[in-house]
């Protein structure tokens, strides 16, 4: 069942969506080499509660931290640890905040220090992806139009997209209906409607969109390629999409 929510809700649901947005700048903030990811995770985590939220992610799965950390050729849930970043590494950083009864999923790929042109191209057009992917976030289009938006413009580079992991609802879950994969077919899906609250996450690998999971949870590109990952939590309304993880 997609929930529908009501402009109480999203007015409710905006504060968790506004804490995991700045908690997202921050860990980019503090991005560069010679930087541990527990680190960062350890700031981000202080943060969060500083604000009077829970950080989302901590114990959801299992999982052992505020914030995804995934570095390179980790696609996503990279758990921080104290691997030193490297000048030219990108960083994927995953977070969401809970609070009202609300959370907000936010992502993006930063560079430690000066990364390559190749991984610079990747990050521009990941995050392309998903701009392009919340314009097709009309209400009366269908859900393939996002995922059509978000592979039509990484194959044009010749990018993978991962099929394996997709986007989703948000709103008092981490998780909703509906899923939200980052390929699709023009016009087809379920329709979207006006208080559809949705995280859309393209994950894009600079080779092939095959992945590997390691036992921790750790998803890799099966290539060895760069990936990059950038996500907003968005609300369909009446007037178009509205992006609630804006920092
Ligand atoms: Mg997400």
């Amino acid at each position: 069942m997609v929930s529908l929510k009501t402009s109480k809700e999203l007015s409710d649901m905006k504060l968790s969506c506004q804490i995991s947005a700045q908690a997202l700048k921050l860990a980019g903030e503090l991005i560069r080499p010679g930087v541990s990811t527990a680190h960062i995770n350890k700031m981000v985590h202080e943060f969060i509660v500083s604000q009077g939220a829970k950080p989302t992610f901590l114990g959801y799965g299992g999982f052992p931290a505020a914030c995804c950390i995934s570095v390179n050729d980790e696609v996503i849930h990279g758990i921080p640890s104290d691997r030193i970043l490297r000048d030219g590494d990108i960083v994927s950083v995953d977070v969401g905040a809970a609070i009202n009864g609300y959370t907000g999923d936010n992502a993006a790929t930063f560079a430690a220090g000066t990364a390559s042109e190749e991984a610079l191209t990747l990050m521009r057009v990941t995050e392309e992806c998903l701009y392009k992917a919340i314009e097709a976030a009309q209400p009366g289009n269908r859900l393939g139009d996002i995922g059509y938006a978000v592979q039509s413009h990484a194959e044009s580079f010749g990018f993978g997209v991962v099929r394996d992991f997709v986007g989703h609802g948000v709103g008092k879950q981490l998780h909703e209906a509906p899923e939200v994969p980052n390929y699709g077919t023009p016009g087809r899906g379920i329709r979207l409607m006006p208080g559809m609250t949705l995280a859309i996450e393209p994950m894009i690998n600079g080779k092939g969109s095959a992945v590997r999971v390691l036992k921790n949870g750790t998803v890799l590109t099966a290539s060895g390629s760069l990936s990059a990952h950038f996500e907003h939590t968005i609300a369909i309304t009446a007037d178009g999409p509205v992006i609630l993880t804006k920092a």
